[in-house]
């Protein structure tokens, strides 16, 4: 379970997010949805502590941090504790270009696990096959199609058992036909019960992955339900204007 509690982002002087709060249930699929620019990839990146929120609360299954007036900014190990419960995937995949697939796979269990060798080789082959990617274990990322790149990034991600994977635009960097090998891993995991947060330019993903999306405007959250309420029957104006276009 990750519970976000009344999130703010500021850089300087821009208020990039404006108390967010939402939940993400063991299991379930959540799309982040809403125009560039609206703080989807901030938001992701609050959660990992890749960015540092200014105000709110973070809940990531033991660990729970605070932030803002009155509470010290975590420590490093605060944030290596949050990091280990979440996996992060990015559009353009940010595999080591000078490490093989495999190598890619084994990288966090060798060095943030200090897992020993054999034991890391066999959960990465493991992770590659259920990613379609085991009989490219040892190419280059740069040999690979962007499909394939994700595949394995995906794999990597997924290397230390996260409670939450989060997607930030799996799919656009790709033609629609990578896309596609890209969507069937995610829809593979979710039918295993992956938690998953994933931000989404493609309403058609969001539709027919997510349990719930939540719609995101200019840093604040304007509408969450469950796909079907949110694309079928929008509360809100506004994501009424911005789901219109799925139709
Ligand atoms: P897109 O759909 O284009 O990926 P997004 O919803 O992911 O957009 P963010 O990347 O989260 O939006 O950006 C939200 C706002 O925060 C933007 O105005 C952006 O310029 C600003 N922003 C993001 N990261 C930083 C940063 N490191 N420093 C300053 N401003 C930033
Ligand atoms: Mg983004």
């Amino acid at each position: 379970m990750i519970q976000l509690h009344n999130i703010d982002k500021h850089f300087g002087s821009q208020h990039v997010l404006k108390d967010v709060s939402l939940q993400v249930a063991p299991g379930q699929v959540t799309a982040l949805i809403g125009p560039s620019g609206s703080g989807k990839s901030t938001l992701l990146r609050c959660i990992n502590l890749l960015e540092i929120p200014s105000a709110g609360q973070i809940t990531l299954g033991d660990a729970s941090l605070q932030f803002g007036h009155g509470h010290a900014q975590p420590g490093r190990q605060d944030i290596h504790r949050l990091r280990l419960q979440t996996g992060m995937v990015f559009q353009n995949f940010q595999l080591f270009p000078h490490r093989t697939a495999l190598e890619n796979v084994m990288e966090g269990l060798l060095v943030v696990k200090k897992w020993p060798r054999a034991q890391a080789e066999a959960r990465a082959r493991e992770l590659l096959q259920q990613v379609g990617m085991a009989h490219k274990a040892d190419a280059w990322p740069g040999t690979l199609s962007g499909g394939q790149q994700q595949r394995v990034a995906i794999a990597r991600a997924l290397a230390q058992s996260p409670g939450l994977l989060l997607c930030d635009e799996p799919t656009s960097a790709l033609d629609p036909e990578l896309a596609s090998e890209v969507v069937a891993v995610l829809r593979q995991l979710a039918a295993n019960k992956m938690t998953m947060l994933i931000a989404t330019h493609d309403l058609r993903l969001a539709a027919t992955l997510a349990d719930t999306v939540v719609f995101l405007e200019d840093g604040r959250i304007v509408e969450q339900g469950s796909s079907r309420q949110l694309f079928l029957q929008p509360q809100n104006p506004r994501t009424a204007s911005y789901v219109s276009t799925l139709k």
